[in-house]
């Protein structure tokens, strides 16, 4: 592979973004894990805003998990957010609130795994370490022609070693960023070999089979789940329920839901005073796509277990996971009531 050619691509053409210029290992550490599953565009505003708010791995560990996950609402897959708060308080407590430098402590950090940890020692401690994500897999497929699926352990680990053989002892890490960004520019899933630095010796240009690699496993069917949502208010308070910890909307606030067709006054166990239909929101997340018919009822304020009344006023401090803060916001932006 032409590494000098790669590298002049990469000064000429690389984004500037937040985390990019001499980051800290907490600023890789908190935008890698924001770029897993969620686009550039979508991390930079939430990366700002996570360091005004958080800026040392110390504020991060003294802030309140309500806290860290309000600021991560939107983001998706809040595992995320609950891991790197995790890791900061084991950070706090074992390293003094400093990231180590060595693999193997690395690997102790909760969420943390091969891609994020290559990134750490590549961009932050200059290390002549490989960070395979998918743009890696992707390229490398490519360039070398791997008729195998990528989504195998023992092909990853091939093109991890491959990776971490050309990276070269002088500057590794720009090498290392010039192949992310390639196969975040350039090598994209529809590749642009037109604009690629190195063509010249790519398998897949050379064989015009571009467009067929890499080879992937199929995709996990969608599952669809349609769900009634009970927007039950008492005039002063919503009717509210906290995800499950352990589960996918762990610390996250939502709706009273059931399956479509239940009867919700019967499922609630409280007299409700019908007061219409709102409009249907459709979300996915993980391997589902769900499907929310909102409904608007009164009631009186009558406790349920496990089911919290929450004040008006209290609401927009309350992280909620994304469908149902559509369905918050529809009830804001439509005056339904004051938030
Ligand atoms: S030539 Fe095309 S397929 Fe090969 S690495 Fe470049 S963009 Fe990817």
């Amino acid at each position: 592979m032409d590494i000098d050619k790669l590298r002049d691509w990469f000064f000429e053409s690389r984004r500037l973004l937040p985390w990019r210029e001499n980051p800290s290992p907490y600023e890789v550490w908190v935008s890698e894990v924001m770029l897993q599953q969620t686009q550039v565009s979508v991390v930079v505003p939430y990366f700002k805003r996570w360091m005004t708010l958080f800026p040392t791995i110390k504020s991060l560990a003294e802030a309140p998990m309500d806290k860290v996950i309000k600021v991560w609402e939107g983001l998706g897959y809040y595992s995320r957010a609950r891991n790197l708060h995790e890791g900061a308080r084991y950070l706090v407590e074992n390293h003094g609130g400093e990231i180590p430098s060595s693999y193997k402590e690395l690997e102790r950090i909760k969420g943390l795994g091969p891609y994020t940890i290559g990134a750490i020692l590549s961009f932050a401690f200059k290390k002549k370490a490989a960070a395979v994500d998918g743009n890696i897999l992707r390229v490398f497929a490519r360039y070398d022609g791997v008729m195998a699926s990528i989504d195998q352990s023992k092909v990853q680990k091939k093109i991890r070693e491959r990776c971490e053989a050309l990276l070269p002892e002088k500057e590794p890490w720009i090498v290392m960023e010039g192949l992310i960004e390639l196969g975040a520019l350039v090598c994209q899933k529809k590749a642009q070999c037109s604009l690629c630095p190195i063509s010249k010796n790519c398998a897949a240009y050379k064989t015009c089979k571009a467009d067929i690699l890499p080879i992937r496993k199929k995709k996990e069917k969608v599952t669809h789940l349609h769900r009634s949502v009970a927007v039950v208010h008492d005039r002063k308070s919503l009717l509210l329920r906290k995800g499950e910890r352990g589960k996918v909307m762990a610390d996250l606030s939502e709706f009273p839901y059931f399956d479509r067709g239940v009867s919700v006054e019967k499922a609630l166990g409280i007299p409700l005073k019908s007061i219409g239909p709102l409009p249907e929101v459709s979300h996915g997340f993980t391997k589902y796509k769900a499907f929310l018919y909102p409904h608007l009822y009164e009631a009186s304020q009558i406790e349920i277990k496990g089911y919290e009344w929450i004040p008006f006023n209290k609401l927009s401090s309350i992280p909620f996971s994304s469908g149902h803060r559509r369905i918050l916001l529809l009830l804001k932006n439509n005056h339904i009531i004051p938030i």
